[in-house]
């Protein structure tokens, strides 16, 4: 059983604090790599020990996965765990890893092979009997050809780089007359973004809610799900809003979900842990969509309904030890939901939006989680993902989870950027989310920059700024008389925050 004694983390923003403080909970010594645009990060000054590792790119830096691991032979460190993005879905860094002799917290290099290219994924798992959303299950390259199987399947019709992720590489076609044009803009962006022109066609499902399966495997053979989680509210193909359990799940398609998901983590032999994705349609028939190898951004509300801590968790399957509960004792317990606080602006097609934390203040109080990597004082480098923080609330129902996140939302204090939070504030609520009567367009259907500002109670944002003034001790009044030093957009993004 390899012991781990000190770990570090090849990742940076909310995930790599958000893992160091598991790991200093479990008595091991936390290191921190950083960029050069990183230096001042929370994660850096959280670890006992931190190695800057090159210049601000990634192509530079939190990708060089052959430096890293030198660093680590160099500092007697016995663990890498990649969060994810980055290297956490490359395979041949988790093989050169374990290599060195070097424990790597998560699947075998195989297994990340396999579900790290959709077409093998799909392979992998037909043999289980998981139902896959119907379509090819290899990659085409000849266009007559692919048409001719685009009008088999029936418009509308998706093309999909197998090695696409992050809502990247997706295509729809509406009609035959645009077949030809998109696939070839697909196969060469494929290309360009993933180095590999595979694609595959599928069928496009009309109004899916995605949903997914956590699971976690062992190296003893237990496998496990820790339910679902609902990921319908997107905006580019990318989550914005999360939560679990789903609104629509009954007990038996939760169940029958649960034991597919468990058999694809057994097509391709998977140990730690990992997310089956799903689409889901009106009828509640389910769609096997991909697996993805690593720790996902919104495992936080799994953790929250099941009380489980899935860093230690796979860092305990990394030591090689047995799952220490089995299906049975697994409960769901309330219902919990994350925002992803994007620096984007949801009045300009959420664009990415960049500046500085003038002023950063988190939402407290029972059921209330911030995972965030950035402090007050902090520009937002423009070199990365330009997610700056999840909130995620927990509460009994999940209309107090809603209300909580509300709350939580009117609390946050963000001036120097324009964020999400506006926008999720809007999703709680909408009616059609509060009735869990919606789909992947969410945004799409119901959407529109002018609704942030509708039912907008000036007196309401009044009192709201005065109790924001005086619960942070009068400094927000500096700020908003003096919009010299702070221009508009500060001022906005600031009223925003505080509007229902
Ligand atoms: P999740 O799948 O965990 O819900 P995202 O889709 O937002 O979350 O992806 C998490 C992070 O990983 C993001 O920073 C995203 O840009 C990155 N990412 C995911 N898949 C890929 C990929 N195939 N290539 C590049 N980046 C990716
Ligand atoms: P990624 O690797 O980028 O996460 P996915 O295959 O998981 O790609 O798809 C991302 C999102 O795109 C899904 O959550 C869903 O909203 C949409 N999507 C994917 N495939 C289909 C499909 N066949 N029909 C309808 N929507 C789809
Ligand atoms: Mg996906």
């Amino acid at each position: 059983m390899p012991e781990i004694r000190k770990l570090l983390v090849a990742n940076r923003g909310e995930i790599a604090l958000r893992i160091l403080r598991s790991v200093r909970e479990m008595g091991i010594r936390t290191v921190a790599i950083y960029s050069e645009a990183d230096r001042d990060a929370p994660h850096v000054r959280f670890a006992d020990e931190a190695y800057e590792i090159g210049p601000p790119p990634s192509s530079e830096s939190y990708l060089l996965g052959d430096k890293i691991i030198q660093l680590c032979l160099q500092h007697g460190v016995d663990a890498i765990h990649p969060g994810y993005g980055f290297l956490s879905e490359n395979a041949t860094f988790a093989r050169r890893v374990r290599e060195a002799g070097i424990v790597f917290v998560g699947p075998s290099a195989e297994s990340m092979k396999i579900m790290g290219d959709k077409l093998s994924g799909k392979q992998a798992v037909k043999a289980y009997g998981v139902p896959l959303v119907p379509g090819l299950d290899e990659a085409i390259t000849d266009l007559r050809e692919a048409r001719k199987v685009a009008q088999e399947i029936g418009y509308p019709v998706m093309i999909k780089a197998s090695a696409g992720g992050g809502g990247k590489g997706i295509r729809i076609v509406h009609e035959d007359a645009d077949f030809e044009p998109q696939m070839e803009r697909a196969v060469s962006e494929a290309i360009k973004s993933f180095g590999d022109g595979a694609v595959f066609i599928e069928k496009y499902i009309a109004a899916p809610r995605h949903i997914e399966i956590q699971v976690l495997a062992d190296t003893h053979g237990n496998v496990v799900h820790l339910f679902e989680r609902e990921c319908s509210v997107q905006r580019r193909h990318q989550k914005v809003v999360e939560e679990a359990p789903s609104s629509v799940l009954t007990p038996e398609v939760r169940q029958a979900m649960g034991e597919a998901a468990c058999n694809v983590a057994r097509a391709c032999d998977y140990v730690n842990a990992g997310t089956v994705e799903f689409l889901v349609d009106e009828d509640l028939s389910f769609y096997f969509l991909e697996m993805n190898t690593r720790l996902q951004v919104e495992h936080p509300v799994t953790e929250m309904i099941t009380g489980i801590d899935i860093v230690q968790e796979q860092i305990h399957i990394a030591q090689g030890k047995p799952l220490s509960f089995k299906q049975e004792d697994l409960r769901i317990n309330g219902h919990a939901i994350e925002a992803r606080v994007y620096a984007e602006d949801p009045r300009n097609n959420f664009l990415p939006d960049i500046g500085m934390l003038h002023v950063y203040r988190t939402p407290k109080g029972t059921g209330i989680r911030v995972d965030d990597g950035l402090i007050e004082g902090m520009e937002i480098p423009i070199y990365y993902d330009p997610m700056i923080a999840k909130l995620i609330v927990h509460a009994e129902t999940r209309d107090a989870a809603r209300e909580k996140m509300v709350r939580a939302i009117q609390e946050y204090l963000i001036v120097g950027v324009e964020t999400t939070l506006p926008f999720c504030r809007f999703v709680m609520r909408h009616e059609a989310f509060a009735s869990g009567n919606f789909d992947t367009h969410f945004v799409a259907k119901h959407y529109r920059p002018e609704l942030l500002d509708e039912n907008f109670d000036a007196e309401e944002a009044m009192i709201a700024a005065l109790v924001a003034d005086l619960a942070y001790n009068g400094d927000i009044h500096h700020i908003v008389h003096s919009e010299e030093a702070h221009p508009r957009s500060d001022l906005s993004a600031w009223r925003l925050n505080r509007r229902r």
